[in-house]
Parts: C-alpha cells; sequence; structure tokens
C-alpha cells in the first residue's frame, strides 16, 4: 500500500481554517481555482516521486562513506526534482525569489511530503527554518546571497542547536565562536543530532549555529547565532574552498532511517553572525513557532498514510463473521470495533490538520492583515495554538501509526507491510523541535498565564457560541462541545490559579485537553461547511458525532485530571522507592 495525498479533505481544512478570507485580505493575486491545482500538482509529485521512495529509504539508511553522507537510493534525485518543481520556494518572499504564497498553502504541502516520505521531508523542512531564520535577521548580504539559494533549494540548510549536555536546555550549549579579527567568527565545539547536516543532493549546506562569544553572559542571555557554510562562500558569492565543519558520524535510529543525523564537529570552522551577538535564542524562537508548525504536520501526515494503509489492509483481509456482513469470512472493515478505531483515527487526523492549518492562516493573518487589531488577535491565536499543533497532532501520529499496526494484527508486526516504519517514524516528531512536554509548559505557562487566559478565554467562548447553535443531526455534538469548552475553562481557571509546581505537572493533561475541545470545534465546523451533498461530505458530520461522543464525551474527567495532580505525593516519592 502506498500513499494517495488527501486533496479534498485538506481543502475543506483550508476553508475552514479561513484561507477564503485571508485571500481577500492579503493575497489578492490569488484565487481558489489556483490553490486547489497546486494542491493536486503537490499531491501528484508526493504520490508518484516521494511515495516510493518511502520503503527504500528504511531500508536503506543515509551512510557515512569517507566522510560523506550517503541518502538512501533515489533521494537525491527525488531533492533536487522537488527543488527544480519550486516546491522550496512556496511561502518565500518574491524579493527572495520565492512564490509569496500563504504560509498555510506551504504547511498544506508539507503534509503531503511527509506523509509521501518523513524521511525526506526533513531536509526541505530545516532549509525553510534556515531561510527563515535569515528572513527575519540575517544581513543584508545573507539576505541577497544565501538566502535565495535555499529558497530555490540549490543549496539546503541545517539547524544546529542541540549539544551532548544541552538538549531543551539551550543555556547548557558551550560551542565556542571566536573573532577571527577580519568581521568573522571561528566556531570550536561539537553539536549532535543534526538532521540533514551532510549530504550531497545540494551544492552547499548552510548550518545556522548557536554558539557563544568570548565573556558572553551565562545561560541564555550569552547564546548567539551564526551561519557556517559546508563550502565557504567568496565575496562574489560562489563557492569556495571547504569549511572546517565535518560530520564525524552519523547515528543509527529507531525511524526515519533515510534522514542523516550528523554529530557535527567545527574545528576553526568560518561562520558569519547572524544579527546582533547574544541574541541568538531569541531569533530562533521566532524561527520555531514556523518549525514547530512543520513538525505538527508531520504527525497529520504520518497518521494519514498509516491510516490509509490500515484501511486498505482492513477492506482487504477477510476473518471471522462480522456484526456488519453476512459473508464468511467477513472483511476486517465489517467489525465493529475495527471500524471504530479506524474512523475514529480519522476523525482525529481531520481534527489536527484542522489545527495546524488554522494556526497556518493565523500566522499569515498576522502579517497580511491590514487592520492591525485584527493582526495582534491573529498573532496571539496563533501563538497560542502553536503548542497543541505541534504536540497534540504529534502524538497523534504515534497514536494513529500504533492503531494501525493492530489493525495489522501479526503482520503489522511484520515489516513488510510497512505498518511497522510508520510506526518507528512517527515515534521521533513528539521528542524533536521541543519535547511535547516542554510544548505544555510552554501553553501553560507562555501562552496562558501569560496573558491571564485572554487568548484560551476568546478560544472558550468562540467554541461555546458554536456549540450552542448547532442543531439537528449535529445537536448532540453541540451538547457535548458545550461541556467540553466548560471543561476547558475550569481547567484554565485552575492553571491560572495554580501557576507553579501544579501547572508543571498538569501541563500535559492540560494541553490534551484543549487539543481535544478545539479539535472537536474544528470537525463540527467542518462538517457544516462539507454539507450532506454526497458520503464524502456525510462522512465528516459521522466524524464529529463519533468523535463526540468518544473523546469530548471524556473532557469532564480530564478537566479533573488537571484539577488533581497529587503534587505532594509526587514531591515526597524518591526515585529510589520507584525503583523498588
Ligand atoms: C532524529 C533526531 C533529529 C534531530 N534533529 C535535530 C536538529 O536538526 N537540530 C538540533 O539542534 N537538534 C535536533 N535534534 C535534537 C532534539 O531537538 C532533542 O533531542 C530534543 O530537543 C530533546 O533534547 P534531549 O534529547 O537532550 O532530551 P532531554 O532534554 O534530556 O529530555 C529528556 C526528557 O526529559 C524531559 N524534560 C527535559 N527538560 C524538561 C523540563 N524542563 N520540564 C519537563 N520535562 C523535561 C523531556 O521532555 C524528555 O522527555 C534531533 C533529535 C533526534 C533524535
Amino acid at each position: 500500500m502506498t500513499y494517495r495525498a488527501p486533496v479534498r479533505d485538506i481543502r475543506l481544512a483550508l476553508d475552514n481554517a479561513g484561507l477564503k478570507d485571508l485571500m481577500a485580505e492579503g493575497f489578492a493575486g490569488l484565487d481558489d481555482d489556483t490553490v486547489t491545482a497546486i494542491l493536486e500538482a503537490a499531491g501528484s509529485f508526493a504520490d508518484n516521486e516521494l511515495a516510493p521512495l518511502n520503503r527504500g529509504g528504511d531500508l536503506n539508511p543515509a551512510r557515512l562513506v569517507d566522510g560523506k553522507v550517503v541518502l538512501p537510493p533515489g533521494f537525491v534525485e527525488a531533492l533536487q526534482a522537488f527543488a527544480q518543481a519550486g516546491w522550496t520556494s512556496l511561502a518565500a518572499d518574491p524579493e527572495h525569489g520565492g512564490q509569496g504564497l500563504p504560509k498555510a498553502v506551504e504547511l498544506a504541502v508539507a503534509e503531503m511530503v511527509h506523509g509521501a516520505n518523513m524521511a525526506l521531508g526533513l531536509c526541505p523542512m530545516l532549509s525553510l527554518g534556515a531561510a527563515e531564520a535569515l528572513a527575519l535577521n540575517g544581513s543584508d548580504r545573507q539576505k541577497s546571497v544565501v538566502l535565495p539559494k535555499l529558497v530555490s533549494g540549490e543549496w539546503t540548510g541545517a539547524m544546529d542547536l542541540t549539544e551532548p549536555q544541552a538538549g531543551s536546555d539551550l543555556a547548557a550549549i558551550t560551542t565556542r565562536a571566536e573573532p577571527d579579527g577580519k568581521g568573522g567568527y571561528r566556531l570550536t565545539g561539537q553539536k549532535i543530532f543534526i538532521t540533514y547536516g551532510d549530504h550531497e543532493a545540494a551544492q552547499n549546506i548552510c548550518h545556522l549555529v548557536l554558539a557563544r562569544v568570548p565573556g558572553a553572559p551565562p545561560g541564555v542571555k550569552g547564546i548567539s547565532l551564526f551561519l557556517a557554510s559546508k563550502y565557504k562562500l567568496n565575496p562574489d558569492g560562489t563557492l569556495g574552498e571547504r569549511n572546517a565543519v565535518q560530520t564525524v558520524s552519523l547515528e543509527h535510529k529507531l525511524g526515519i532511517h533515510g534522514s542523516p543525523t550528523c554529530v557535527i564537529q567545527y574545528e576553526g570552522a568560518e561562520a558569519e553572525l547572524v544579527g546582533e551577538e547574544n541574541r541568538g535564542l531569541a531569533y530562533m524562537f521566532v524561527m520555531m513557532n514556523a518549525a514547530r508548525l512543520q513538525v505538527g504536520m508531520e504527525g497529520v501526515g504520518i497518521a494519514e498514510r498509516a491510516l490509509q494503509g490500515a484501511l486498505a489492509y482492513a477492506v482487504d483481509r477477510r476473518q471471522g463473521r462480522a456484526a456488519w456482513s453476512a459473508d464468511y469470512p467477513a472483511r476486517l472493515y465489517d467489525h465493529p470495533e475495527v471500524r471504530r478505531s479506524l474512523m475514529l483515527s480519522k476523525a482525529k487526523v481531520e481534527a489536527a490538520r484542522a489545527i495546524c492549518l488554522t494556526a497556518g492562516v493565523l500566522s499569515d493573518r498576522a502579517h497580511a492583515a491590514a487592520d492591525e487589531g485584527r493582526r495582534k488577535a491573529a498573532a496571539a491565536r496563533r501563538d497560542l495554538l502553536i503548542p497543541i499543533a505541534k504536540a497534540w497532532s504529534t502524538d497523534l501520529g504515534v497514536e494513529v501509526a500504533s492503531a494501525g499496526v493492530q489493525i495489522h494484527g501479526g503482520m503489522g508486526f511484520i515489516e513488510e507491510t510497512g505498518a511497522a516504519q510508520h510506526y518507528r517514524d512517527a515515534r521521533i516528531a513528539p521528542i524533536y523541535e521541543g519535547t511535547n512536554a516542554i510544548q505544555s509548559l510552554d501553553l501553560v505557562g507562555r501562552k496562558v498565564a501569560g496573558d491571564g487566559g485572554a487568548a484560551m478565554g476568546a478560544v472558550i467562548e468562540e467554541a461555546a457560541a458554536f456549540a450552542q447553535g448547532l442543531s439537528g443531526s449535529l445537536a448532540e455534538v453541540g451538547a457535548r462541545l458545550s461541556e467540553g469548552a466548560q471543561a476547558l475553562r475550569a481547567a484554565t481557571d485552575w492553571i491560572l490559579a495554580n501557576q507553579g509546581p501544579g501547572s508543571l505537572t498538569s501541563a500535559t493533561a492540560y494541553l490534551q485537553l484543549a487539543g481535544d475541545v478545539i479539535g472537536g470545534w474544528m470537525l463540527a465546523r467542518q462538517a457544516l461547511l462539507a454539507g450532506d451533498g454526497d458520503d464524502w461530505a456525510r462522512s465528516k458530520s459521522a466524524m464529529a458525532r463519533l468523535y463526540a461522543g468518544r473523546v469530548l464525551s471524556l473532557t469532564p474527567a480530564l478537566a479533573q485530571a488537571v484539577a488533581n495532580p497529587a503534587i505532594d505525593d509526587l514531591e515526597q516519592t524518591s526515585a529510589e522507592a520507584l525503583a523498588g
């Protein structure tokens, strides 16, 4: 079973997210037909060029041979074709060679790329992050020489943050940047886990590196951002000799085998400062918002692909007597439990997609809206949704991939069906780009307490008002959504009143609750938008009802879990006691 990009579902989610209003607001040259044509072309590229390489990438991991990183068969050609077809430049500024499309469209395309081949999709994803960092904070020269090459995909980018002692806590970074007396810097140190830190699919690789200059203040206030490329840049922008940025080994991983995860050594590597000294982490945080949405989309993409495989298997495989078929043996799909699992997975994938693309449209609106108040409101809601989009969607990627293995039965545990690969691949997304625990802390701290609950309060009010208006076949959805909004309000009040150990231990449950409620709201909106013109459209209402019964029904209990964190027991129980 390979992959088919869910273009119609994605289009519905973009419409629900408000793409049409956005086009009228800030993308005057763009129309509906063009968006559909872009999605269809991207879907066709993903289905035909990227998806067929997915299994080969798993079986033939990236390798380090004589100091060079060798990608799996077909990856180099596919990455180059991807760039040549213009897929790396969708939302970049036309001033830097981009197509100036909304970020939300770029995100929608990213889902298809990750669904088709997550290990390959990481390369353009990292380049986007590097391009964003330079677009926001680069010098004129970096913007005119380096940025257009990243946008065109001729060069790729890598984000070099993590060190052995500095993972979630980037304050612990020790890589040194010494001024070279000529306006540049020399980097010394080691980074680990650097995705696509080296390969031969591009002419050059631009590393965005976090490091410390001599005398920098300790902690996060003393971290600066540097650009160090694989080949040094001559003053005229052409490529010079090899820089001292060396991949010394590749990690052996649970999944995404096709993606090279590099240990990088800098031995006096030539580098340029990006922006000002000691402001590196602030620059990275702006860029990370976009990257976190991209990783959320990875969760959606991998879940969609796992679901497609499981559905195809459930229709094909026959076993036993089933309640919903007279056939013997019946299709797995006709067993109520199997169908519940598939349909609930699909509903959750659609909810996650809706949350991510809504945050995407809000990102565009935060820049494009003419009215300042509208820009500010969009930015506040986007910032609130981003940790939810990242964590809820990537946890879901693992959940749906696991359900996919289960539906395959024993064959799910056997590698040749591919279900196991999706499960292994999905597992990284809750870890990188800020672990999901870190996302939940960001939500309860910076995002909810940071504005006294204002942005979350506005979401809850809107969802509750929307729920009140649901009637007819969606009346039950309305009732459950009202309860969900009430539960989220109570949990938010508790989080606001219990900042500190309380909110820290309840953060993960709170993020899940927020995702569950907002997801249910999105599904009901999409059901109304889809109407009842055909089976596809009617399935949207069916999924909203199933989700309301199976997920929204549990939200009052989840709010109770948030408010009962057993702090004293947690605090007083020693690691020795747990070890037994
Ligand atoms: C395949 C892969 C690709 C990667 N790609 C890149 C890349 O391209 N560039 C790059 O710079 N890095 C990359 N990383 C690194 C990745 O971002 C880190 O692994 C991640 O940030 C977590 O850091 P850590 O592994 O040191 O875990 P730790 O920080 O040691 O965390 C371990 C556990 O403790 C929890 N924890 C830690 N601190 C807290 C806290 N304050 N509150 C609550 N819980 C906490 C975490 O949630 C986690 O569950 C990659 C990693 C992998 C495995």
